[in-house]
């Protein structure tokens, strides 16, 4: 027998798709063709099947060994096709009788010794290999336990060639995954630990229930990296869809914590404000690696002194932030990814950073414009709830005495009030109040009457509010009403929305 073919999956994103490798070896010069648009990484592959098959004990063919991937349209990047190509090359070669692998997808990365590596996005290949109605995948023994979160597919591990060839000739068995570790408790930080910072809880509720963006502005110490990190405990958990799209995120970017379970909680990522334009929105070698804005996907991208990111940084996230994706464009194909994320931006009033009414501070008040300005173009004009914070004492902020609300009680209305949401605006195809265009809001049957929003067409007319500022307070409002349980907003959600908006006590 001189032709061969093993099942496995390339991923273009974070969406698998079935890949055939076909071996076939002929007369001729000894030669190794490979075809069906690899990459780099694939002509490596050459290399590294060689070496790994001659230290396994098995024979290298010494013939012309054509080997193809199909579809050949398929873009096909990183490492995940070795094992296939070397089960391929020695079931054409008649050294293995690949009747035992018929129908199972074969992942994984050789090294030059004959060990089977870990690769990146084991688990959205073996839920498209699941889709496609694959019954068996085989995977390195570093991915068995992401591997086997998918149901419906029987998983079993190798750490070697020299193992699946043993389990091809004699049927030893293959390693089989572990089996699955309890959830651990939520560990995760509680607004319980946030005292004495009331605009900034309720401005963090308003957000979580209207999915609107915030800005925290205020000198260090007003607890604003405190507030961020306990937004996503009072974002509703992830629903099977949204869980399994943001498990293969962090499955593609090699970043899953051990164990192999689904990831329920809305993730939070928090890049430095020196972080690399690649690292914010994805890219690198071969399979792209997802950025910080879509490892955020479905959960919260914090950015802590905002004003200190590159120009480039935060020009970069305008399109992942306006069309809740990110087009990564490579040799060989582009690559989208997933990236809707909830923004919360932090920034201190001015770059020396001194606490407010610091006699140190000499920053001019241009300067202090000039600096925020920096967020205002790709930034700032997409966030909904932007409030200034005072800065509060340590002891007053670390609440001891009990009293202060946890995050449940405050996810419970959350909860809620989407559901209020949701269901207001099936019709227009929206789920949450910061996803409503600002004509749906300014016409009936949602435009709300004139008694409600006096004060807020009074800044309008006098300038101090710009028509984009109007809608996002109308947003607001809504979230308001909706945590208030009522239909619609009255005066007062109007005036808090404003106070929301401008940071101003009315
Ligand atoms: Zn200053």
């Amino acid at each position: 027998m001189s032709y061969a073919k093993v099942l496995c999956v390339g991923l273009v994103g974070v969406t698998g798709h079935l890949v055939e490798v076909e071996a076939d070896l002929s007369a001729g010069l000894p030669a190794v063709v490979i075809s069906g648009l690899p990459d780099t990484a694939l002509h490596e592959a050459r290399d590294r099947v060689r070496a790994a098959v001659v230290n396994s004990g098995q024979r290298w063919p010494n013939r012309r060994i054509t080997l193809n991937l199909l579809p050949a349209t398929l873009p096909k990047f990183g490492s995940a096709f070795d094992l296939a190509i070397a089960t391929a090359l020695l079931g054409g070669s008649g050294e293995l009788p690949l009747l035992p692998l018929d129908g199972v997808v074969i992942l994984g990365e050789l090294g030059l010794d004959g060990t089977v590596r870990p690769v990146r996005g084991v688990l959205p290949m073996v839920a498209a290999a699941a889709q496609a109605g694959v019954a068996r995948v085989i995977v390195p023994v570093g991915n068995a336990a992401e591997a086997a979160v998918i149901p419906g597919v029987r998983v079993r591990a190798v750490d070697t060639l020299h193992r699946l060839v043993a389990f091809v000739r004699d049927g030893t068995p293959l390693i089989e995954p572990p089996a699955d570790i309890p959830e651990p408790p939520d560990g995760g930080p509680d607004l319980a630990d946030v005292a004495g910072q009331q605009l900034g809880r309720r401005a963090l509720e308003v957000a979580a229930a209207g999915g609107h963006h915030v800005a925290l502005l205020g000198p260090p110490g007003a607890g604003k990296t405190m507030l961020a990190e306990r937004l996503p405990s009072i974002l509703p958990e992830l629903d099977d869809d949204a869980a399994l799209e943001v498990t293969a995120l962090h499955s593609v970017a090699g970043l899953l914590p051990p164990g192999g379970r689904l990831l329920r909680r809305p993730p939070f990522q928090a890049p430095h404000h020196t972080a690399t334009v690649p690292s914010l929105v994805g890219g690198g070698s071969g399979l792209a690696r997802p950025g910080a804005v879509s490892l955020a996907h479905r959960g919260v991208l914090f950015l802590d002194e905002a004003p200190e990111f590159s120009k480039g940084a935060l020009e970069a996230l305008r399109q992942p932030l306006e069309h809740g994706r990110i087009q990564l464009n490579r040799s060989g194909g582009g690559t989208v990814y997933p990236a809707r994320t909830q923004v919360v931006l932090a920034a201190n009033p001015c770059p020396c950073a001194k606490p407010a009414g610091d006699a140190n501070c000499e920053c001019s008040p241009l300067v202090r414009r000039r600096y925020l300005g920096r967020l205002s173009g790709p930034l700032l004009d997409r966030i909904d709830v932007q409030v200034r914070l005072m800065p509060v004492r340590a002891a007053e902020l670390m609440a001891t005495d009990g009293d202060v609300e946890p995050s449940a009680t405050v996810a419970a209305r959350v909860v809620a009030a989407r559901q209020a949401a949701a269901a207001r605006w099936a019709d227009l195809g929206r789920r949450l109040n910061a996803e409503v265009e600002g004509p749906h809001l300014r016409r009936p049957p949602w435009r709300l009457p004139a008694r409600v929003t006096v004060e807020l067409r009074g800044r309008l007319d006098s300038g101090s509010l710009s028509a984009r500022g109007f809608d996002r307070v109308i947003r607001m409002a809504w979230t308001i009403a909706d945590l208030d349980g009522r239909d619609r907003p009255d005066r007062d959600d109007v005036r808090e929305a404003l106070q929301l908006r401008t940071g101003e006590a009315t």
